[in-house]
Formats: C-alpha cells, sequence, structure tokens
C-alpha cells in the first residue's frame, strides 16, 4: 500500500480524486450477497483478541486481530466505487479501488490465498441488487485463476468471469474447459508468457465473449502479479501490456455499460514493479474517464 501510495504522489494524478475506503454499516448484509452468513460469522468467530496470536485460516491466510476492520474497508471500497459509477449524478465512471486483503480467491464458504471475503464478486453482486445492473462482468488479469470469483458467478448466467492466469499454478483451478453455464471464459497461459501472449488471449478469447455479454458494469480484478519482475509466478508481462488491456477494457465498457469500470487490486508482489504498474493502470482508466 505504501509502494502504491508513492507512485500515485507524482503530479499526473494531481487530478485524481481520493476517498478513504468507508467501513460501511451494511457491509455484513452485503457480504452475505456472496457469503453464506454462516461463513461470515465463522470468519467473526475465529478473530483472535487484540495481543492473541494470529490464526490460519487456510496455509496462506492468516487472520489477526487487526484483520477485520481492512478486510471490511476492502469490500466497502467496492461497494462505494459502484454507488459512484452506477449512479450518473457523481460525474464519476471509473474507480480503483487500492485495497488489502485481496478477494478473488475466496470462495462461497472458504478463505485461501491471502483473501477473506471476495470483494470483486460482492461489488458485483451489489451493482445487481442495489442498482439494477442487469449483466455484471468481471475480468480478472491476475497471474493467479481467481477461482472465488469463479464459484460465486458459476451457475448464473447474468454473471460473466473472465480470466488469464499462469497455468500450472496455485490455486490449480482455471482451465479452459472450465466454463459454468456457458458465462466462464479461462485463457489460461503458459510460465515464460509474455505481453504477446496476453494480449492474444485476450483479444482472441476474453474481449470477444465480454462484448458478446454486453455487460452493464465491468469490473475488474487488477492483480499485478503476472508483471515479469514478481517473484511468486512466471509470466512476463510490463506496464505497457496493463495500459493496453486497461483501455481494452474501458473500451468494452464504453460500448454496453456506460463507461462504468471499478478496478479492485488483487495481487502483486514486486513493490517496484507493482507501483509501476498500479500507476499505468490508474492513469488509463483517468485518462478513459
Ligand atoms: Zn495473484
Amino acid at each position: 500500500m505504501r509502494a502504491i501510495d508513492r507512485a500515485l504522489t507524482h503530479e499526473v494524478f494531481n487530478d485524481l480524486k481520493r476517498e478513504e475506503a468507508p467501513l460501511r454499516e451494511d457491509v455484513e448484509e452485503r457480504i452475505t450477497l456472496a457469503h453464506p452468513r454462516s461463513y461470515l460469522e465463522s470468519i467473526k468467530a475465529a478473530l483472535p483478541a487484540p495481543g492473541e496470536d494470529p490464526v490460519r485460516l487456510d496455509p496462506d491466510t492468516v487472520l489477526s486481530s487487526g484483520s477485520w476492520e481492512p478486510a471490511l474497508r476492502a469490500v466497502g471500497a467496492g461497494l462505494h466505487g459502484v454507488d459512484q459509477v452506477m449512479n450518473s449524478d457523481s460525474g464519476i465512471s471509473k474507480v480503483f479501488c487500492q485495497v488489502r486483503p485481496c478477494g478473488h480467491h475466496a470462495e462461497k464458504a472458504r478463505a485461501m490465498g491471502f483473501c477473506i471475503f471476495n470483494n470483486i464478486a460482492i461489488a458485483g453482486l451489489y451493482a445487481r441488487a442495489a442498482h439494477g445492473a442487469e449483466r455484471v462482468a468481471v475480468v480478472d488479469f491476475d497471474v493467479h485463476h481467481g477461482n472465488g470469483t469463479q464459484d460465486i458467478f458459476w451457475s448464473d448466467k447474468d454473471l460473466f468471469f473472465a480470466s488469464t492466469h499462469q497455468m500450472p499454478l496455485y490455486p490449480g483451478t482455471g482451465a479452459a474447459s472450465e466454463t459454468g453455464v456457458g458465462n466462464i471464459v479461462n485463457a489460461p497461459l503458459r510460465p515464460n508468457d509474455g505481453g504477446e501472449a496476453f494480449r492474444d488471449a485476450m483479444r482472441s478469447r476474453i474481449l470477444p465473449a465480454l462484448q458478446n455479454f454486453s455487460p452493464d458494469i465491468v469490473l475488474i480484478s487488477a492483480g499485478f502479479d503476472a508483471h515479469e519482475a514478481d517473484p511468486l509466478a512466471s509470466l512476463r508481462l510490463h506496464e505497457d501490456d496493463y495500459a493496453w488491456v486497461t483501455e481494452e477494457l474501458c473500451e468494452a465498457a464504453e460500448r454496453s455499460a456506460k463507461g462504468r469500470v471499478v478496478s479492485m487490486l488483487e495481487g502483486g508482489y514486486d513493490l517496484s514493479a507493482l507501483a509501476r504498474s498500479v500507476a499505468v493502470h490508474v492513469k488509463r482508466l483517468m485518462d478513459a474517464a
């Protein structure tokens, strides 16, 4: 978060409207759009008290006494972003949510991969429940497959999920054969694939499917761990690839979704590459707004 904060102090971001991710009164109710109430309660029950040791929800996902508020604020950021872009009076059509923890691995009833609640799926379901968006699309370019979002969207033809990701890699899902009810598009990439393969997967599979789906809002699971410098995986994307895909997704949103885009931060573990990549992503969102 500090690395991104520093990158966004550059003067090209002077016009960026910044808001703190809110702690909303309706956040628990909204979480249950994507997760059973029993799951929410189980997370609450697992929270250590201040001074107690953190607990592991899975081998990667640690819950400390300080985890609850940021988890709720991460969800709240997506809700607030959706409120902004769906309300035509706001004058805002592009939002980036700089949040931790990330969300796209969290399944309906399972925390995993650093993720507690599925921020982006909750945001998408909220766009439908609270704002009448009929068709909601999530495009996920994190290097890991967004198994949680896929799990939550799986059998609903009005929810679209498309992902590029390295395969094989954690969490092991995301084969091209996983298609839901025709609403899921997985375009796995091979280790060492770079921008050309990424753009080809987007151009040949994901962008045409997205256009065909004709979403009312485009949500982006924006993970930047497919960057060549990232230590957790071995794809070879660069900042210009993130700039390109951001422009393409904004153009897609222009066609059917009145330009409405809410992007939420997922992974990204080389802090310098993360900061530079977020900077180009946010700049392109600003340019398209
Ligand atoms: Zn990731």
